[in-house]
């Protein structure tokens, strides 16, 4: 079954008035994995389990982006739910969702602007086995302006403690991948809070296709040299 932002994606197009553009709309691309059909990653869709679940709220068109990092979540987190973010209409199932006792939820945000009692640092395992309960993230998928809108305007979430990254989980997390990017994408922030949550092989997963994908997709953009070409089709990271 197609997972979660696929679905989202579907009903999204179907909702659309006028078609949607991506950038690079000319691409033939694969439909499973959304990058140039030449650089299908298809066959490295990496298969795990994990303890903790993703439940994304996507702003607007951000399931119809090629680009958009939260379908990599639902490729590799197998218990990820997808909804369309709207400030008027709330999904009863976001509700149910958030209610389900199965679920400790925790939305993903930046501490500065959260009340301090409602920040949380760590996702306490002992404490939620005890309670028969799963780490939940609750993660905001847009631009930042976007997200920060998302959790100003979802009364549903105000209740829920709030998973602030810190500086030094950040910082360590570009080391390893040196990246210089001001803000990590929805993909690298799961990766991030499946570590905290002690989802070791899902965290390292979700990582790693990340990468494969950023590498695919520029192929796809920009022809890659005879060494990458190489590279790409052996799976060895260059
Ligand atoms: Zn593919």
């Amino acid at each position: 079954m197609p997972h979660a932002v696929s679905r989202l994606r579907d009903q999204r197009l179907a909702r659309s008035q006028k078609p949607f553009l991506a950038r690079g709309a000319h691409l033939v691309r694969c439909p499973r994995c959304r990058v140039g059909i030449q650089y299908c990653m298809c066959a490295w869709q990496p298969k795990v389990t994990a303890h903790s679940a993703v439940c994304l709220l996507m702003y607007d068109a951000e399931p119809l982006k090629p680009t958009n990092t939260g379908w990599l979540i639902a490729d590799v987190v197998p218990d990820t739910f997808a909804f369309s973010w709207s400030r008027t209409e709330i999904d009863e199932n976001i509700l149910a969702l958030l209610a389900d006792p199965q679920w400790q939820p925790y939305v993903v945000f930046p501490d500065e602007y959260v009340p301090v009692e409602r920040v949380v640092r760590d996702v306490p395992q002992a404490e939620l086995q005890a309670a028969g309960k799963r780490p939940l993230f609750v993660v905001l998928d847009g631009t930042w302006t976007e997200a920060r809108k998302m959790f100003r305007k979802s009364a549903y979430l105000a209740h829920l403690p709030v998973l602030s990254l810190q500086p030094d989980d950040i910082s360590r997390y570009r080391l390893r991948r040196s990246t210089r990017e001001e803000h990590l994408c929805t993909a690298e922030v799961t990766a991030l809070c499946l570590h905290l949550a002690a989802d070791v092989a899902a965290a390292q997963a979700l990582e790693q296709w990340f990468a494969r994908f950023s590498r695919h997709y520029l192929a796809g953009r920009k022809p890659p040299s005879v060494a990458e070409q190489h590279a790409l089709h052996n799976g060895t990271a260059l």
